[in-house]
Order: C-alpha cells, then sequence, then structure tokens
C-alpha cells in the first residue's frame, strides 16, 4: 500500500530528491512561512477541513457554500461509503501491525460503527476482507525481509524499518485556515513522504492537491521539509486488489495552486458567497448535492 516497488524507490531516488535538491522551494511556499503571505490566510474567522479545500469535484466549489454557508447536509452514497470503510481497513489494519496487536478481520469487522458508514455492511464485507489480507501480507513480507538482514535488531527497531509510517496522524490546520482537527492518511518518516489514498477513483491533476496540503500542514507544525508526496489509487474489482501510485514532487506551482484554492474556499465561506453552477455536463449525478442543486 505505502511500501514502493523497486521501480518507484529508484524513481525516488534517481529522478525526484536530486529534482528537490536541485530546483528547491521557494521559502515563502514552506509551511513553517504561515505568518507571511501568500501562507498567511486572509480570512482568520473560517477554518475549512482539507478535502474542502482540495476538493474540485464541483467545479465552481459551490458545495462548500452549500455545506458551510447554507448549512446543507450532503447526501452520502454507496461510494462514499466504500472510500469510509477502505480507508478504515487500511489504517486499522496498519496500525494493529505496527502495535503488534492480535486483531484479525472478524473482530475489527465486528467493531464497525455502522451508524457512519451509508451502505450496507453484505455490500462492503469482502472488498474489505480482501484489503486487510493485501495489506496484513504485504506488511509481513517487508517485516520478513527486514528481519533477514537486521538479525539482532529487536522487535521494535523491525517494525520501525518495516513499516516506518504514522498512520491517521492528528494533526492542526489552523496555521493555514484549516481545521485544527485534521488526519492525514499516511506520513512515511523515514523517506519523508506524505501520502493520501483514494478509493476507486480515476486519477485526476487536483488529486495532487491533498498530499500537497498536509506537506504545507506538517511543515507548518513540525518544521521538517515535505518535498515528496504520494496518492495511492486503490481499488478492489472481480475479487482482485489494485494498487496504482503516483509518486511526486511538491513543487512551488503545486503549493501555489493549493493556496489559492484555499484562499478561493475561504472567500466563499467567509463572504457567504454563492459561486454559481457550472454548465450542467460538469455535474455528475454522483455529486452529494446533486438533488439541492437541480430539484
Ligand atoms: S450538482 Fe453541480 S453545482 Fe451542485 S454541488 Fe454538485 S457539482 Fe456543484
Amino acid at each position: 500500500m505505502y511500501f514502493l516497488s523497486d521501480i518507484e524507490q529508484k524513481y525516488l531516488l534517481y529522478q525526484l530528491l536530486p529534482t528537490a535538491r536541485d530546483v528547491g522551494v521557494n521559502k515563502e511556499l514552506r509551511g513553517w512561512s504561515w505568518h507571511q503571505p501568500p501562507l498567511k490566510p486572509y480570512y482568520d474567522n473560517v477554518k475549512l477541513p482539507m478535502y474542502a479545500v482540495c476538493s474540485k469535484y464541483c467545479p465552481t466549489g459551490r458545495d462548500v457554500y452549500l455545506r458551510y454557508v447554507a448549512k446543507i447536509l450532503p447526501v452520502l452514497n454507496s461510494k462514499v461509503a466504500l472510500g469510509k470503510i477502505i480507508h478504515g481497513v487500511v489504517s486499522d489494519c496498519l496500525r494493529a501491525f505496527i502495535r503488534r496487536c492480535n486483531l484479525d478481520f472478524d473482530s475489527w469487522w465486528s467493531s464497525v460503527r455502522w451508524s457512519e458508514i451509508p451502505d450496507k455492511p453484505e455490500n462492503l464485507r469482502e472488498p474489505s476482507r480482501l484489503v486487510w489480507e493485501f495489506v496484513y501480507k504485504l506488511c509481513e513480507a517487508r517485516l520478513a525481509e527486514v528481519s533477514s538482514r537486521q538479525p539482532y535488531a529487536s522487535e521494535l527497531d523491525l517494525i520501525a524499518s518495516a513499516a516506518p509510517f504514522l498512520v491517521e496522524h492528528k494533526i492542526s490546520g489552523e496555521l493555514l485556515g484549516l481545521s485544527g482537527i485534521l488526519s492525514l492518511d499516511c506520513y512515511d518518516y523515514l523517506k519523508a513522504i506524505m501520502f493520501d489514498l483514494k478509493v476507486a477513483s480515476e486519477p485526476q491533476e487536483w488529486h495532487r492537491l491533498s498530499p500537497v496540503g498536509y506537506a504545507l500542514v506538517f511543515e507548518s507544525i513540525h518544521e521538517v521539509p515535505v518535498d515528496v508526496c504520494c496518492i495511492v489509487y486503490l481499488d478492489v474489482k472481480d475479487g482482485k486488489v489494485s494498487v496504482r501510485r503516483d509518486l511526486f514532487f511538491a513543487s512551488d506551482e503545486l503549493r501555489q495552486w493549493w493556496i489559492e484554492e484555499r484562499d478561493r474556499k475561504l472567500e466563499i465561506v467567509a463572504e457567504g458567497k454563492d459561486p454559481g453552477m457550472p454548465e450542467r455536463s460538469q455535474c455528475s449525478e454522483d455529486c452529494m448535492y446533486f438533488k439541492v442543486c437541480y430539484e
């Protein structure tokens, strides 16, 4: 899941990291420059969650207006349910592995709070089980490989080398105009890579905004540079788990794009301004506000 393949490892070492060192990041666009423009938020009375800033699912941002100004709750659908449950599977399985607790899939499944998942359990059980087993096997394989190279290391050391992940790390985005209770999918603290997990999604350029946003937040709080981000596209089809990763440099352009989106969304909420609707063809019937906008 968050383990890079050999080819991605080469790409990281020989392409991305040298680029990050050569090109660098403008110091005004590091998260620790949160107290000055352009990172300093113009409106300090509004705080938004990361997904509200980064989602370009609605081209005009009307979904943000409906949720945070008109206070209309979205209608959650089965795609959202799958995303929620698989995020839970990945993070809880990884954390169980890292903490060496004896948690198997069935025990985990019986602890799911179904009031928060907008779909029937029977629709989600099989993909969840497949992903759980997939993540667990990957972790075990990585641990076996690390153990074979370091026979004198303690179990704690081995786990830290095999799965060096902060999973669902809680962090405040308040310095950048975001919610105080953000939770990032995964941060690899040995390679300094910010990961973001997408479930059953077609890759989009704007998906890069979210991990870049978390990289900025991480820099604002911990004051360590995060130059590389990665989106993990996970899907389950015909009984098979598929994973694709988009590994990239958190460049100045992406950081500026994130700031523009943040400023635009904060303005919609702070000014209570309805940004209007895009062309009908740009609205998907899967949009959680489709009924509100068209009925
Ligand atoms: S239906 Fe269209 S305008 Fe309304 S929130 Fe969705 S994408 Fe935006």
